[in-house]
């Protein structure tokens, strides 16, 4: 299949030449004529299909195809759980609409609310957001969601995660009760399931991978690895490989920052990305990570969900997720496009059975490679996993990265520390034109 096949106006046809790509993917082919016809869909797709322009693409065909006279109004309502998705996806607004005359926007707290005002004053025909921010907007009456045509939200089981279904709610309650619904989700969890049932009216579905399964050009492996030994296996493993761009998964905040610093020390260009630091910084360390100045970027599972980077050759599980799922969202980041990828988890003695759910969920048995001088030692027993660092500095730490005393322990992974909301920050608050 062509793109030049699916029905799209001449103006989006020349951005996806403008972008090189030739053949819809997978997700793409199966979205687009959904909604083009104007259907509701659900969509099981993980980031890196393309799911981005699946929905997209049709979104501005349709509007193209129906332009309204008079002044502008929001007309498509993109939801996101972090900024930098929300950021992202605006960007493919802006890439695929540019031959079209379209006004975006996006919008997430952190920033001040007044560049957002004038630039919804001004007239927004696409709008992005995290929900808590737009729901400020809403309360102020600076955002009137009442011609919204189209409402997508992206990324849906993450906004669950980080509990955003009541500002989903209250959002869905500020836009008219006809309209099309698009909901993007890299599971198919029973809570989602609840949410398409009260969202969705007669949905097509749509799956772009199989539930689960790990992509297969990546090539997995452990290294077995006492705990207070892993991040000088790390860096031995940056350095004896020549790994030059490499993201690395930590729990907790804190234990990225640690890390990062332990490489720098090491010699080695990293930067950490989580909630706590600035939109600046993020976007910052992101940009430097993409042209290669930055040889290592980590992140935790919340921040570097939904992150772009096209072709990652590796990604180091430095701790293992303690739900399975997310293993598969980390590891999906590398081998994409048809480059090979490897991802390799530094397991110790206390993520045993994190590693073995997770083998499970994938059916099958990740090989491990001795490292050599890096053999645990067995007299080492398996101590609880700590996740929040609650009541301790990151000085009071031991060099493995865990806390000393005063940490919690069994928080669940997927809950963000702190509010129980996400943090939510600033990047672009500019209107875009098209
Ligand atoms: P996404 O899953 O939306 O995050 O997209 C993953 C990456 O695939 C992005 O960098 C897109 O620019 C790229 N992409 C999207 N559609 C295509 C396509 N049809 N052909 C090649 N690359 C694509």
């Amino acid at each position: 299949m062509k793109f030049t096949e699916l029905g799209l106006v001449p103006e989006i046809l020349r951005s996806i030449a403008d972008q090189g790509y030739e053949t819809p993917t997978p997700i793409q082919a199966q979205a687009i004529p959904v909604v083009l016809a104007g259907r509701d869909l659900m969509a099981c797709a993980q980031t890196g299909t393309g799911k981005t322009a699946g929905f997209t693409l049709p979104i501005l065909n349709r509007l193209a195809a129906s332009r309204l006279t008079g002044p502008r109004k929001i007309r498509v309502l993109i939801l996101t759980p972090t900024r930098e998705l929300a950021a992202q996806v605006e960007e493919s607004v802006r890439t695929y609409g540019a031959h079209l005359p379209f006004k975006s926007l996006v919008m997430f707290g952190g920033v001040g609310m007044n560049p957002q005002i004038s630039a919804l004053r001004g007239g927004i025909d696409i709008l992005v957001a995290t929900p808590g921010r737009l729901l400020d907007h809403a309360q102020q009456r600076n955002v009137d969601l009442s011609g919204v045509e189209v409402l997508v939200l992206d990324e849906a089981d993450r906004m669950l995660d980080m509990g955003f279904i009541h500002d989903i709610k209250r959002v869905i309650k500020l836009v008219p009760k006809t309209r099309q619904n698009l909901l993007f989700s890299a599971t198919f969890s029973d809570e989602i399931r609840t949410l398409a049932g009260s969202f969705l009216v007669e949905p097509e579905y749509v799956e772009s991978e199989r539930r689960n399964t790990a992509p297969d050009l990546v090539r997995q492996y452990v290294h077995k690895v006492d705990r207070e030994r892993k991040r000088d296996l790390l860096v031995d493993l940056i350095r004896d490989n020549g790994w030059y761009q490499v993201l690395v998964f930590t729990r907790t905040k804190w234990g990225a920052n640690g890390l990062a610093d332990k490489l720098l020390k090491a010699g080695i260009e990293a930067d950490a990305i989580h909630g706590n630091k600035s939109q600046n910084a993020r976007t910052r360390a992101l940009a430097n990570f993409k042209s290669g100045k930055l040889h290592v970027l980590v992140a935790t599972d919340i921040a570097a969900r939904g992150i772009d980077i096209n072709e990652l050759p590796h990604v180091v599980n430095f701790e293992l997720p303690n739900v399975a799922e997310d293993y598969v969202h980390r590891i999906g980041r590398t081998g994409r496009a048809g480059t090979e990828g490897s991802a390799v988890s530094l397991v110790c003695v206390d993520e045993n059975k994190l590693l073995h759910d997770i083998e499970r969920l994938l059916k099958k048995q990740i090989e491990v490679v001795a490292y050599p001088d890096y053999a645990p030692d067995p007299s080492i027993r398996a101590e609880p996993i700590l996740m929040r660092s609650a009541g301790t500095r990151a000085g009071q730490r031991s060099p493995g990265g865990r806390p000393g005393s005063g940490g919690q322990r069994g928080n669940s992974p997927r809950a963000p520390s702190g509010t129980g909301k996400p943090a939510v920050g600033s990047h672009r608050s500019g209107s875009r034109h098209h």
